[in-house]
């Protein structure tokens, strides 16, 4: 058998007449850039999370940049990141001149630690930006307590949690303001970039309207420094047909995810654990091993494609190396980053194929776990 790590294409195929029609629909409307497909996908993404306004921008980098951005982060500030993230979140707060302060993860939901928060904030610390890693929503509660405290604002980065809850909410309305990716391959994707701010603060989604936009809300008149990033109509209206099957696609993923707890389950394999009051969006199912790289090997070969989110943390990446960090310097994070990786998981996954990957995985596992 082969399993694909995300069919891209099933999805296209089960809502392809819907799809096709709503495409059809912008190129005759003739109204191609910030239009009423736009407008409408923010009504109904911001009803569906249950914030006020939702504001659509290019990308998922942007819309953390440009939601940093709209609290005035800049040179001199700084923005508490997890140590385990995308590096997207870290560069986002590069792109405004601030400088990222990461924050080491817990170990049991690799999101980061409320407990270790505190101590990384410092007089210069403007905003705290959690991540729902994986999907899973990060413990906001204690988190938002400590901003509260330090007067800082919490823009969480919900780039893998569409659709997850917290106590009972759907991420997007928890925070100052919540920042989405739509790239194809997130729980609600476009066929192409997209993103969105959400935010029940009328005057931090007006500020993003504008950043989006040249710095302009009425035509040629150009009140700050703006940026160009806006979602387009032919994302919004995809969006918008997606979007009336995010919860049932979730809950497919939420099936697999039963499947692999149940079935992985005695194997030595750590499997996600689940906060309570939490739902996840089941974005990545991420297990961990110390003998990561021969598991990938051994399924690979039996034709399960896996990925491994992420393989090198942000603080080592080349990117930062001008920032001084060195190997050892976030050890949780630099473990997780060493023993990770992800079962395939997606709307479109079989139960037999979920079933095939559990007996190979299971096949495969006792021989792997006594080399040393
Ligand atoms: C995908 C992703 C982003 C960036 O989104 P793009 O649309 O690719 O720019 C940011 N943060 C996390 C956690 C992501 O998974």
């Amino acid at each position: 058998m082969r399993v694909p790590f995300l069919d891209l294409r099933a999805g296209y195929a089960e809502l392809r007449s819907d799809i096709d029609n709503a495409i059809s629909e912008v190129l005759a409307h003739g109204h191609y850039i910030l239009g009423p497909q736009v407008s409408a996908f923010e009504a109904e993404y911001a009803g569906y999370v249950g914030s006020r306004f939702c504001v659509g921008v290019g990308n998922g980098l942007d819309a953390l940049h440009l939601a940093l951005r709209a609290f005035d982060v800049g040179p001199g500030d700084e923005v508490l990141v997890p140590s385990n993230t995308y590096i997207a979140t870290w560069l986002a707060v590069s792109m405004c001149g601030a400088l990222p302060v990461p924050v080491e993860p817990t170990t049991d939901t690799m999101n980061m630690d409320p407990s270790r928060l505190e101590a990384a904030v410092s007089s210069r610390s403007r905003v705290v930006m959690p991540v729902h890693l994986y999907g899973q929503p990060v413990d906001m509660k204690p988190i938002l307590e400590i901003a509260r405290r330090y007067d800082l604002r919490v823009v969480d980065d919900a780039a893998q949690a569409h659709g997850a809850k917290y106590r009972g909410e759907r991420v997007g309305n928890l925070a100052d303001a919540t920042a989405w990716s739509f790239y194809p391959g997130k729980n609600l994707g476009a066929f192409g970039d997209g993103g969105a701010v959400t935010t029940s603060d009328k005057l931090v989604a007006e500020r993003v309207a504008r950043l989006r936009n040249y710095g302009s809300r009425s035509k040629y008149i150009n009140e700050e420094l703006g940026f160009n990033s806006r979602l387009d109509e032919l994302q919004a209206a995809v969006l918008r047909v997606k979007l009336r099957v995010l919860d049932d696609w979730n809950s497919r993923r939420s099936a697999i995810a039963n499947l692999y707890r149940q079935g992985l389950a005695g194997t030595g394999l750590r499997l996600p654990e689940v906060l309570d009051g939490v739902e996840p969006s089941w974005h990545l199912y991420v297990v961990r091993t110390a003998h990561r790289d021969a598991l990938v090997e051994a399924l690979q070969d039996r034709g399960i494609e896996i990925l491994v989110h992420y393989p090198v943390p942000p603080h080592l990446q080349g990117a930062y190396s001008e920032s001084g960090f060195l190997a050892g310097s976030f050890p949780k994070s630099e473990r997780i980053h060493d023993q990770v990786l992800s079962l395939p998981i997606g709307p479109h996954l079989t139960i037999e194929q979920a079933e095939y990957i559990i007996a190979e995985t299971r096949a495969v596992l006792p021989n792997i776990l006594t080399q040393d």
